[in-house]
């Protein structure tokens, strides 16, 4: 097998995303192969005790330690989100939760932004806790409570770069000036960036996370994640929690994903270039208490999105004035756009928070985080955005 070469210089993403670690078999095929192997044969006896005293870099020996298909996914996601390496995960959550448990122990104290993903939430609030981890919450737009929370004993901070569902944004450099002023780690979950508008590594983030399932894969089919950071903290920390704990992605989903890859960029440019189209036609109308597009210059951190971003993102929320039933009439009246609580997909997907992704959280959480019962989220897809746009309006023209 012909191997990938780490030391060769960086292009641009669009071609990293193309052709970056890319491995190729000896029968020289086109498009990267699908290993769907769990383990790997050795010639002799002294080959196999050799690969356990210490793998190279394309030695394996299970696919729970590694495999070809998802080291290609892996060095060609690292090579285009300028990382040093990455570990591909099982899902989004496996990410998240390796990216944390491999660096905390009993004792150490972590900060993290309050509007989180649920399952994130659950992590810091009920599992990290049960270990004897501190976690303290800040608002995350508000960096004075940052400054406040980080402690010398800082191991860690968390926060999703964009946050669910009400995309308010996280300023990574100024946080990761704080945290490493403390000479704390900053993670950060950057689904709602994507890897095609972000520059999260370069602003100063040591790990970034990826749920894969959402714009990677981009056609709804598989799970899967990334963790991104330098080499040895990914080599030395997080491959050995995740390869004995068993979070590794399938050598399938990993083939998904480094193929999704592939495209990822014009379609997160087509489908931001949607958002923005859709949130600017809806704006204003009178059925609307807002709509929420960090593309429009109405978001309060519009010049924070161009400036760490360059561009809105492929979500947009729109708070209904008629609370719930107006948002459930206007989900059922939708002909184009489907009700789920994905995201990232080619097909435009709206879904009520308060009822389903954020049912779980108290009312009073929920109106603290701006989720209110008039709140709906989309996440643009790759139809023609005139179609939506005009199902948007025909939705809202009874409201
Ligand atoms: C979806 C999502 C996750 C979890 O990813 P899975 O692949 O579903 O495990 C984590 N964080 C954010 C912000 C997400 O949108």
């Amino acid at each position: 097998m012909s191997k990938h070469d780490a030391t060769a210089p960086r292009l641009d993403k669009r071609t990293e995303a193309v052709h970056g670690g890319t491995r190729r078999s000896k029968y020289g095929e086109v498009s990267e192969a699908l290993f769907l192997t769990q383990g790997f044969v050795y010639d002799t006896a002294e080959a196999a005790e050799a690969r356990f005293i210490g793998a190279g870099p394309d030695e394996f020996i299970y696919a729970r330690y590694g495999n070809p298909t998802v080291a290609m996914f892996e060095d060609r996601i690292a090579r285009l989100e300028g990382a040093g390496d990455a570990f591909a995960t099982a899902s989004g959550m496996a990410a998240v939760n390796g990216a944390l448990v491999s660096m905390l122990r009993a004792g150490d104290h972590v900060v993290s932004a309050r509007a989180l993903f649920g399952s994130c939430l659950y992590i810091l609030e009920e599992v990290l806790t049960r270990y004897g981890v501190e976690v303290t919450f800040v608002d995350g737009a508000d960096l004075g409570q940052w400054r406040e929370a980080i402690r010398p004993d800082t191991k860690a901070v968390f926060f999703e770069s964009m946050s669910n569902p009400v995309l308010e944004l996280v300023d990574i450099e100024a946080v990761a000036r704080l945290a490493h002023a403390q000479g704390a780690l900053v993670v950060v979950d950057n689904v709602f960036s994507t890897p095609v508008w972000s520059r999260a590594i370069e602003q100063g983030a040591d790990l970034v996370v990826y749920s894969a399932t959402k714009h990677i894969d981009g056609q709804g089919r598989c799970l899967g994640g990334v963790i991104l950071g330098t080499r040895d903290h990914i080599r030395g920390v997080v491959e050995p929690y995740m390869k004995h704990t068993g979070g590794s992605i399938s050598p399938f989903n990993a083939w998904v994903m480094l193929k999704g890859l592939e495209t990822l960029d014009l379609r997160v440019r087509a489908q931001t270039t949607c958002a923005k189209a859709i949130a600017e036609a809806l704006e204003g109308h009178s059925a609307l208490a807002r709509v929420i597009h960090p593309g429009l210059p109405s978001h309060p951190q519009h010049d924070l999105a161009m400036r760490q971003l360059g561009a809105g993102g492929t979500m947009l929320a729109l708070d209904l004035k008629g609370g719930k039933e107006a948002a459930f009439a206007f989900l059922n009246s939708l002909q184009i756009a489907v009700i789920s609580n994905n995201l990232g997909d080619a097909k435009t997907i709206v879904t009520h928070p308060a009822t389903t992704t954020h049912q779980r959280l108290e009312p009073e959480v929920r109106a603290a985080l701006g989720i209110g019962d008039g709140v709906v989220r989309i996440s643009a897809g790759l139809e023609a955005p005139d179609d939506l746009i005009a199902d948007f309006l025909q939705a809202l023209e009874p409201l």
